[in-house]
């Protein structure tokens, strides 16, 4: 059999493998999606905005994402082909919405990222609730093995405080997930780009919590 006739009838195959694997794709409901952002961690970024939370914090800036059923279905592959055509960008956020409660397809995705990319999430969950959570939905774990930074916590509107870095309310924290997993507890990043060359994690002076 010469290599065209071997292309032939190896061709259809390779479609049918190539749908079945699109098909068996993890869908990501999504709210929005912005590139060159310089809000939600250093640099400019690209923000994934997932739909739906369950945790409705009192004074949410996003609101519009707390509906299961809103927003838009996509991919994570569909999602990486996005975030890899933007030029500057050299960090992804997940936001939302509650990025862990769609844990596996993120996950992948963050996978396709990395080490391209350095990859944030926010979570209305505490590192804690994470792990506990974690032994029930074994997604949990995987996403948090697949990022680099966690700010943690719901929105608490008696600590908002506009001098926090990357962070709405004094409660929550930025944490080297890695070392955190390794501790087996919170640990705060030390990285001079999330928190500051003081550390204080906040816009100007003033030790961090
Ligand atoms: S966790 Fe975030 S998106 Fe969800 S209600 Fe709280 S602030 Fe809003």
């Amino acid at each position: 059999m010469n290599q065209s006739s071997a292309e032939q009838r190896t061709s259809p195959a390779r479609a049918a493998d190539s749908m079945e694997s699109a098909a068996r794709e993890r869908v990501i409901r999504l709210a929005g999606f912005d590139q060159d952002g310089i809000a939600d961690g250093p640099g400019l970024r690209c923000v994934v905005f997932v739909q739906g939370c369950p945790h409705h914090c009192p004074g949410c800036q996003n609101p519009q994402t707390w509906a299961w059923e809103g927003g838009a279905e996509t991919t994570p592959s569909e999602l990486r082909d996005r975030i890899f055509s933007t030029v500057l960008d050299t960090g992804v956020t997940f936001s939302g919405g509650e990025p862990f409660e769609q844990a596996d397809a993120l996950a992948d995705l963050a996978q396709m990222l990395r080490p391209r990319y350095d990859v944030a999430s926010y979570s209305g969950y505490t590192f804690e609730g994470l792990l506990k959570l974690s032994e029930k939905r074994p997604g949990v774990m995987r996403l948090l093995r697949s990022i680099d930074i966690l700010v943690d916590g719901p929105f608490v509107q008696a600590r908002a405080d506009r001098l926090l870095l990357f962070r709405g309310s004094g409660n929550q924290r930025i944490l080297d997930v890695p070392a955190s997993l390794a501790a087996g507890s919170a640990v705060w990043t030390k990285d001079p780009a999330w928190v500051g060359e003081d550390g204080s994690a906040r816009v100007a002076g003033a030790a961090f919590e």
